[in-house]
């Protein structure tokens, strides 16, 4: 290659990647995994706009929470309008739950999104600025039965993959009247202990002191292992909501660890938070979370509306996931032995229509060269055109070769497949 071209050479983005079809398979097994389950418990699967107008995140996500801060992919359209790559799900199905009216549906309306998500964030493995998400919600039921739906639904999600060391840790935060006293109490603990905070967490006390929970800082950690949780002040209202959730939880064998210091990124939540961990991630170890929202709908416009709901991240879960799964092994790999590619091509049609996962060559190799391939590849059998018409039909297994009329071969190998 010239110099000249090796400069011109592109890459992908910071923090963005391709995703080449070897491992394209890992990610279509959690997709159907994910569609089956979800599809099977009634969700139907919703897709929203790449893009919102960025007023939708802003009063959605919350001004003060690191995701509208500083995270957010937001540009201006030829028309003026302020646009941002959605950094999360909820608010844009909560938007279109109100656009299309759904609260006239039967409620709860469960629906579940596969996609594309943008963060502006430093990249590491496990984190990226564009990255992909499951999720699922169901809005319109305040019961704790869909909290626990959906945490069941998460956890078989990654059970289904074999991941089955995450652990789920689960909290509440109250409806926002209990969470008001609750704040107040909070924000004169860390007054008391100002010195110890860090800047960030200093900065946001006023606006946001819950995000101290998430803080990375040594000094803001040991300040907050002592400090008074939301778990400690529910009402009874909510006390009682989150029970039930446990006694659900307990009931489908799900095991989880009541966390008061989970608090998660994102400014809608009220009562039930959770989130499964995987150690195996590194530094990145949220696999997927979610919680209640039931304040979200009102607050952009709808009618009040609760609801519940879960992201989980793709990347995150093919970390965890201990196997890739297998190649797809084609049935049969079609063999020219004199050179006649039409012939080849021919036969090999009609093994796909068939539904015979049938591979040939294009590339004018030998006949040696061809059953190495059909060899490399694990085909079941090869099919070998001889010079003169007849077909020999080898089992690549046992290496047992006979000749087979070509109009018996998709049924023979069918059969022995
Ligand atoms: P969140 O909306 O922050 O609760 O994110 C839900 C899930 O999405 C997380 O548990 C991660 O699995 C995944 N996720 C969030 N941010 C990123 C990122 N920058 N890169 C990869 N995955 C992410």
């Amino acid at each position: 290659m010239s110099r000249g071209m090796a400069q011109a050479r592109h890459q992908a983005p910071k923090g963005t990647f391709d995703v080449l079809p070897d491992q394209e398979r890992a990610r279509a097994l959690i997709f159907d995994h994910g569609a089956e389950i979800l599809d099977a418990a009634g969700y139907g699967r919703i897709e929203t706009p790449v893009f919102e107008d960025t007023a939708l995140f802003e009063r959605g996500v919350g001004e003060s929470t690191d995701i509208v801060r500083k995270e957010m992919f937001t540009f201006e359209d030829q028309g003026g309008r302020s646009l941002t790559l959605r950094p999360e799900g909820t608010a844009p199905i909560c938007r279109a739950y109100v656009e299309h009216g759904m609260h006239k549906l039967v409620q709860p309306v469960r629906l579940w999104y596969w996609g594309p998500y943008f963060r502006y964030e430093r990249p590491q493995e496990g984190r990226y600025r564009e990255f992909n998400q499951i999720g699922a919600e169901a809005v319109g039921t305040d019961s704790p039965q869909a909290d626990a739906e959906l945490i069941v639904l998460l956890d078989e999600l990654l059970r289904g993959l074999g991941i089955d060391d995450a652990e789920l840790r689960l909290s509440s935060l109250g409806q926002p009247e209990a969470r008001v006293a609750y704040r107040e109490r909070l924000r004169d603990y860390l007054r008391e202990h100002e010195s110890e905070l860090s800047d960030d967490v200093r900065s946001r006390l006023d606006t946001n002191p819950l995000r101290a929970f998430d803080a990375d800082h040594e000094g803001t950690r040991a300040v907050m292992a002592e400090a008074p949780t939301m778990l400690d002040s529910l009402d009874e209202a909510d006390a009682e909501h989150l029970a039930s959730v446990r006694r659900m939880l307990d009931d489908a064998g799900v095991p989880y660890r009541l966390d008061g210091t989970l608090v998660r990124g994102l400014d809608y939540y009220t009562r039930t938070v959770f989130e499964f961990t995987c150690d195996r991630l590194g530094s990145q170890s949220g696999l997927g979370g979610g919680g209640r929202y039931d304040g979200l709908i009102e607050q952009l416009g709808g009618p009040p509306t609760p609801g519940v709901g879960w992201a989980a991240g793709i990347e995150r879960i093919l970390l965890a996931m201990r196997e890739a799964p297998p190649n797809r092994i084609p049935d049969a790999f079609v063999i020219s032995a004199d050179g006649d590619t039409e012939r080849a091509f021919h036969v090999a049609l009609a093994l796909r229509r068939a539904r015979l996962a049938t591979r040939t060559d294009l590339a004018g190799r030998s006949f040696k060269n061809q059953m190495k391939q059909a060899d490399r590849c694990g085909a079941g059998f090869a099919v070998i055109l001889e010079e003169g018409g007849t077909v020999q039909l080898r089992d690549m297994g046992s290496g047992e070769q006979r000749e087979v009329a070509e109009a018996d071969l998709a049924e023979e190998i069918a059969a022995g497949a």
